[in-house]
């Protein structure tokens, strides 16, 4: 089931919980709540966490993407490849696993040895 993340409506209202953000576990089919589980303070749904996930994987992406394009710059053509190789394993991205036997090859790698 997703998870929703809630605020309060009013600025400096509240319980502890609603004046920061909670967050929620509903079916999908369940109508949004208005009012705070703990203390009945008006609140409003936020983005979903399955969304704010995203946004933290692309950022993380970007930073590896930098890393690689730092390496590969000063030729560390075998730290490049294997920043990439990792990631790549770790996201199932081909463009990234690509990129990284391309960076091996330029280390001096034997491709075959690596299997
Ligand atoms: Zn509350």
């Amino acid at each position: 089931m997703p998870i929703y993340e809630y605020e309060t409506i009013v600025p400096g209202k509240g319980c502890e919980k609603c004046r920061k953000r909670f967050e929620v576990i509903q079916d999908i089919n369940e109508a949004p709540l208005s009012k705070c589980p703990y203390c009945g303070n008006p609140v409003r749904k936020l983005v979903s966490w399955c969304r704010a996930a995203v946004v933290e994987v692309s950022v993380e992406a970007t930073r590896v993407e930098n890393k690689v394009k730092e390496y590969e710059r000063e030729g560390m053509w075998s730290h490049a490849a294997e920043l990439a190789d990792s990631y790549s394993e770790k996201t199932k991205d081909s463009t990234l696993k690509t990129r990284a036997l391309e960076d091996y090859k330029k280390a001096g790698y034997d491709l075959n040895s690596l299997g």
